[in-house]
């Protein structure tokens, strides 16, 4: 981090400026004196400062960030991919997983029977909604409770973890007790007393990128986990927000080589939220894989026409599966693995 001071602070403000900082912050400070201005570099662990605070002294005209504000999920302090265990199952470092499941549970009926199609295809976790953030008060809400339950009864009988996500602090509990993988939602994703609620527990959490959210506002609402000593953080890229509208979000493809680079976290893509329809799902896929993906969550409804949620972007477990097939080609042309039990 540099500040640099305002031309008009004297050299007894600019000493005081320095002690001050030195004693606030475990920096060291080094000062670079010019003929206007007088700069002054910090070294160390600038983390857990807070620029705006400096920014409005009087004494300081600017202060520029040289290295991220966050730490824990900053590659930089963490060389090595992180890999999380669930369940028996590894996400990140050479295996890609496949997360699979409807968009809303719907019945003991429907999530059986596509926890077992898609178990059948090489999906090793299984996904679907209980709790749904709808865009309309009027549309499906979700089973809540009952579909949580529905979700036990298909990890029961098929031995798939279950993803799901949480929309109200006030669950944290029962999802504690029968989630394997938290889902935090797109809408959610700086709602920062959640995260901090998240951050101290030690369950799993799939974070998604925010509707409108830069990269950085992402790895720092999963910073936001970390500090509270929860490191179990797995990302999603779902889509954001652009002008085009032909898709239902735009699939940026880029943060996920960005993600890669600035953290050791393990980046999971969503193609069917990104997209919103199905035919693009498989392409995306393999897109994904190129780009450095650790997985794929991948929307599968037995009867899309029919589905509560998101029909037009779920496939059928036939479509999946043919989706699974090609993705193991490409996995292993990238020295990768579909992941196994
Ligand atoms: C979902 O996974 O069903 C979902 C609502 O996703 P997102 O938060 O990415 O919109
Ligand atoms: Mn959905």
């Amino acid at each position: 981090m540099i500040v640099v001071t305002k031309h008009t602070a004297s050299e007894q403000e600019i000493l005081s400026l320095v002690e001050e900082l030195k004693s606030s912050y475990p920096v060291e400070v080094q000062r670079i004196t010019g003929s206007g201005c007088t700069v002054l570099g910090f070294i160390g662990d600038t983390s857990s400062i807070d620029m705006m605070l400096i920014e409005n002294d009087s004494r300081v005209e600017r202060v520029m960030r040289v290295t991220e504000p966050f730490k824990k999920a900053n590659r930089l302090f963490h060389p090595d991919n992180s890999v999380i265990e669930v369940g028996g199952r590894k996400i990140g470092g050479k295996d890609i997983t496949i997360i699979a499941g409807p968009c809303s549970v719907e019945s003991e009926e429907q999530i059986v029977g596509i926890a077992e199609s898609v178990k059948a295809s090489g999906a090793t976790f299984l996904r679907g909604g209980a709790y749904k953030p709808r865009t309309s008060p009027y549309a499906f809400q979700g089973l809540e409770q009952d579909g949580l339950e529905l979700l036990k009864i298909a990890r029961e009988k098929t031995g798939l973890p279950i993803v799901t996500e949480i929309m109200d602090p006030r669950t944290i509990e029962s999802f504690i007790e029968d989630v394997d993988i938290i889902q935090i939602g797109a809408r959610n994703m700086q709602n920062f007393s959640m995260l901090k609620e998240l951050g101290r527990t030690r369950k799993p959490i799939l974070l998604k990128r925010g509707l409108s959210s830069t990269i950085e506002e992402w790895i720092m609402a999963a910073e936001y986990i970390m500090a509270g000593g929860n490191e179990q953080v797995i990302l999603c890229e779902r889509g954001i927000r652009t002008f085009e509208n032909y898709t239902r979000n735009t699939l940026d493809l880029s943060a996920i080589c960005a993600v890669k680079k600035m953290s050791h976290l393990p980046v999971i893509v969503d193609p069917s939220h990104a997209t919103g329809l199905k035919f693009m799902v498989e392409p995306m896929c393999m897109a994904a894989i190129a780009a450095g993906a650790d997985g794929v969550i991948i929307e599968v409804h037995n009867n899309p026409e029919k589905a509560l949620c998101d029909g037009a972007q779920s496939l059928t477990p036939q479509a999946f599966d043919k989706v699974i097939n090609k993705m193991r080609k490409y996995a292993e042309i990238e020295g990768r693995q579909i992941s196994e039990v």
